[in-house]
């Protein structure tokens, strides 16, 4: 086979890779409680072999977590189905459709291409220069074209484009950083990771004109939130 054929196969998916293994996936994530037909529409659509070494592509639709380098993971399909979806969906089950959204810790990518489609703007952070460089152009290629990509400190936010309709943290702390509860607009909504190093809880906040309301949605366990860029 050509090298441009192997590539072609790669790309499309074969076998453990294929649109049938990420039905499958979707199937799982319904079973787990995932409601949003929009979200799962997402994951069945998403090449999350794509986001990852080709040596673990085998595992891509498994509903595990992965390592992608730079002692980061690609997070568990899971975990980026329930936070698009705590992020998107209203408790009736209406989903809206956010205008402009940060994402901090992008990390792989594949929680943007899941995310980018069901917003009008996506702004994502992530401070490790190595993961932008093949996250940006694979993004591209999938047609993402709704999607600006910032290397940086996203504890910060990126106040130039704030307020933002909803923020996705994907890496823990002990709280919120302030800087991200003042970009966030009134109705808007956040989620992020809240605790300890190993074990966090999965934390919803809606601010509104008078205040914020705050859920706990799931026990999980993210990478630590970083200071500073490499
Ligand atoms: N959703 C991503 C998750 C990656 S893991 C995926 O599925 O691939 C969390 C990511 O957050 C890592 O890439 C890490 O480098 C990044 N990160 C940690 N602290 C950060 C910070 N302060 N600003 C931006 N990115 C950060």
């Amino acid at each position: 086979m050509s090298s441009a054929q192997s590539g072609l196969r790669r790309r499309s998916g074969i076998g453990l890779t294929s649109a049938r293994a990420r039905d499958r996936l979707a199937e799982q994530l319904e079973q787990r409680g995932i409601r949003s037909q929009e979200v799962l529409e997402q994951i069945r659509r998403a090449p999350r072999h794509l986001f990852i070494d080709e040596a673990l592509e085998r595992y891509a639709y498994q509903d595990n977590a992965l390592p992608i380098g730079a002692g980061q993971t690609i997070s568990q399909p899971y975990v980026v189905a329930l936070m698009t979806q705590a992020l998107l969906m209203d408790d009736d089950g209406r989903m809206r459709r956010p205008g402009k959204v940060l994402e901090v810790g992008s990390g792989s990518g594949y929680q943007t291409a899941i995310l980018a489609p069901l917003v009008r703007q996506l702004f994502a952070i992530e401070r490790i220069r190595s993961l932008l460089d093949s996250s940006r152009p694979l993004l591209r290629e999938l047609g993402c074209g709704n999607v600006r990509f910032r290397h940086g400190d996203g504890k910060e936010g990126w106040p130039g484009q704030a307020p933002f309709d909803g923020i996705l943290v994907a890496a823990g702390a002990a709280s919120v950083p302030e800087a991200l509860l003042e970009q966030l607009a009134p109705g808007g909504r956040l989620v992020m990771p809240v605790g300890g190093r190993d074990r966090q809880k999965l934390l919803c906040v809606e601010r509104s004109e008078d205040g914020e309301v705050r859920e706990n949605l799931a026990p999980v366990a993210f990478v630590p939130l970083l200071p500073g860029q490499e």
